[in-house]
């Protein structure tokens, strides 16, 4: 299945890392075009306002490393998604997805502690409806270290993997991608740091007798 199109879609850059990179260059290996979507700078509510530039420059080169085709910064408010109007956001999207056309689409796990990927994985969802992307075969949604992880431990939809993607070959790729971010990246055993990503790739990959996996919850399918 090489030649596909494949979208990630990120609140902030890091995300499309986090939650997907070894999949992301797994599939850039298999010679699938990836793209990813950012859709908050990232900056606004942590740092001053310079470090907007220093993300972005941390973020093309974690692109390169990878294997992006290509990065989009929507440079929307960071932290501050709920002051943006739903259908905005979801038209931008909209707009890039009927550019691009995707086979497949990976975004947040919806009910992530963060209110912004709460948001990017609603205005995602929304834009992917099935009439308006007929070659969509996949909508699934990644864990976010750091995030899903905190989210309330009330009864409600915990993320229950339903797609291992093995990443054996290319979590190398990820962790030296995710070492580009050098804003980003926390000392172990932060969620964020470079051993507790290769430890939760171990985690996921011991569940399906593999050296490591990305996780998935897959939301739609179609064949
Ligand atoms: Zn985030």
């Amino acid at each position: 299945m090489a030649g596909r199109q494949v979208v990630v879609i990120g609140a902030h850059p890091d995300d499309e890392l986090l939650g997907a990179g070894a999949t992301i260059a797994r599939h850039a290996r298999a010679g699938d075009d990836v793209h990813a979507v950012i859709v908050a700078d990232g900056a606004g509510s942590r740092y001053p306002a310079e470090a907007a530039a220093t993300l972005e420059k941390q973020a093309r080169r974690a692109a390169e490393v990878v294997g992006l085709a290509s990065l989009r910064l929507l440079a929307l408010p960071d932290q501050r998604l709920d002051t943006v109007p739903l259908i905005e956001l979801t038209q931008q999207l909209e707009a890039i997805l009927d550019d691009i056309g995707p086979g497949v689409v990976y975004t947040h796990f919806p009910e992530d502690v963060n209110d912004d990927h709460r948001i990017v994985a609603r205005c995602a969802w929304v834009a992917c409806r099935p009439y308006r992307r007929q070659r969509l075969g996949m909508f699934a949604v990644f864990e976010t270290p750091s995030s899903t992880e905190w989210a309330w431990p009330l009864p409600g939809t915990p993320l229950q993997p339903s797609l291992f993607v093995d990443v054996t070959d290319t979590i190398d790729v990820k962790v030296a991608a995710m070492e580009c971010y050098e804003t980003e990246l926390r000392d172990y055993p932060h969620p964020r740091s470079s051993r507790a990503l290769r430890e939760r790739a171990a985690y996921w990959g011991s569940h399906i007798g593999r050296p490591a996996a990305e996780p998935f919850l897959v939301l739609r399918q179609v064949v």
